[in-house]
């Protein structure tokens, strides 16, 4: 008998299930190849949209902020830990997203339970209306928040009303959406969800981590891409993906952030990001700002990989998105699909299956870069062609 055996039967019940979840070594750089286990291959699963977590000037941002400012923080934001650079990064962002102020924390989900919980803060006069898909940190927010809560069904706006009817006696409604949802690619109805919000007096909350360097203009957002500016109270975003660097952040209007800043649990109770990582984030803020080029180069790369597959006979769903899931319904084909893409084509792309989506739902979810050339992307079209006829898939 050990203390530990409960957590080894748990261990051996999700190995069973087909739940345990394999982690591959990464050797290299991210880039549009890299090293894993050992191999050279074509990654089609980062969130490095834009090839901004090897960029060169990135790179050298940092480590000149290395030379500059150290290593460290030193404290969190309160105490020693806000150096200028931290407030270059927020004037920034506030700029980027065309808000008054933003909020930097150490990573979007810190952003989502340090806004989301300082919002709710144990208040029963405060409702939050999730979406039923809403990313994990949201969920866990909500939670940490310990306000009410009700759920309405993914991109269904008809529910959305109920749920508002049904939490009317609330004196402040919270609807709480991802912008782009991570596993199909599909977008929320926010200029409906923008009406029905002002129809009842209700904050808008957007999660847009998939959505910033991405869509809208040199890569502003969804709040940008469907033209609601001054319309969507707070945005949230992560400096992680298209920005390829770490952090997270909440744009807003100055009085809302400046509250973030008093309540933030992250913000008030874990040390400031470190300052390599706020001057590189500070450097992607910039090469979007100049130029949109690597934005309309992620989108020719999308249409070339998404019109090929589609082309070909495969089903994307409903993406509007880089994100492109490739439906392969049966969970096993999806596992032997993804295997046989590292094995025999170099591709490393992730299978996603039950529980992360439903069951008969399994795909491959392939995520283009601006960093690819077409002749990837027409590389990866092929090779999915040749083992949809190997597997039976396509006839
Ligand atoms: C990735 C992601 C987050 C978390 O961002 P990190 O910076 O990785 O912590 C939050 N929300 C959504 C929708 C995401 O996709």
């Amino acid at each position: 008998m050990s203390k530990f055996d409960w957590l080894r039967e748990e261990l051996k019940n999700l190995r069973e299930q087909g739940l345990y979840v394999t982690i591959r070594r990464l050797q290299s750089q991210q880039g549009p190849w890299v090293i894993v286990d050992g191999k050279k291959v074509l990654n089609m699963c980062s969130n490095n949209y834009l090839g901004l977590a090897s960029h060169p000037r990135i790179k050298e941002a940092a480590i000149r902020a290395i030379l500059d400012y150290g290593v460290g923080a030193g404290a969190v934001r309160t105490i020693a830990g806000t150096m200028e650079l931290h407030i270059i990064l927020e004037e920034k962002l506030a700029r980027f997203k065309r808000r008054e102020a933003a909020i930097v924390f150490q990573s979007g989900y810190n952003a989502n339970l340090g806004a989301l919980g300082a919002l709710g803060w144990g208040r029963k006069d405060l409702i939050f209306i999730s979406e039923e898909l809403n990313h994990a940190s949201i969920i866990d927010a909500i939670r940490l928040a310990g306000s009410p809560k009700l759920i309405y069904r993914h991109l269904d706006m008809q529910d959305l009303k109920n749920k508002l009817e049904e939490a009317k006696d609330y004196k402040i409604k919270v609807i709480v959406t991802d912008g782009v949802f991570s596993m199909d690619g599909d977008l929320a109805p926010l200029p409906e969800i923008v009406e029905l919000a002002e129809r009842y007096n209700a904050i808008v909350y957007v999660d847009d981590a998939h959505g910033e360097g991405v869509l809208g203009d040199h890569g502003r957002g969804i709040v940008d891409y469907y033209h609601l500016h001054g319309r969507v109270d707070l945005e949230m975003g992560t400096l992680s993906k298209a920005f390829g660097v770490i952090g997270g952040y909440v744009a807003g209007d100055a009085d809302v952030i400046e509250f973030l800043r008093q309540r933030g649990r992250p913000f008030l109770f874990s040390s400031a990001l470190n300052p390599p990582d706020v001057a590189a984030a500070i450097a992607a803020v910039d090469i979007l700002e100049e130029s949109d080029e690597l934005v309309r180069k992620l989108w020719r790369n999308t249409e070339i990989l998404q019109k090929g597959l589609k082309d070909a006979g495969f089903d994307l769903g409903n993406t509007k998105h880089p994100i492109t899931p490739v439906m392969l319904y049966n969970e096993k084909l999806a596992q032997e699909f993804s295997k046989r893409l590292f094995d025999e084509y170099n591709i490393f792309a992730q299978a996603i299956v039950y529980p992360t989506v439903p069951r008969g739902k399994a795909r491959i979810r392939l995520e283009p870069s601006a960093a690819h050339s077409e002749q990837d992307m027409k590389y990866v079209v092929d090779a999915f062609v040749e083992l949809g006829r190997k597997t039976g898939f396509l006839k």
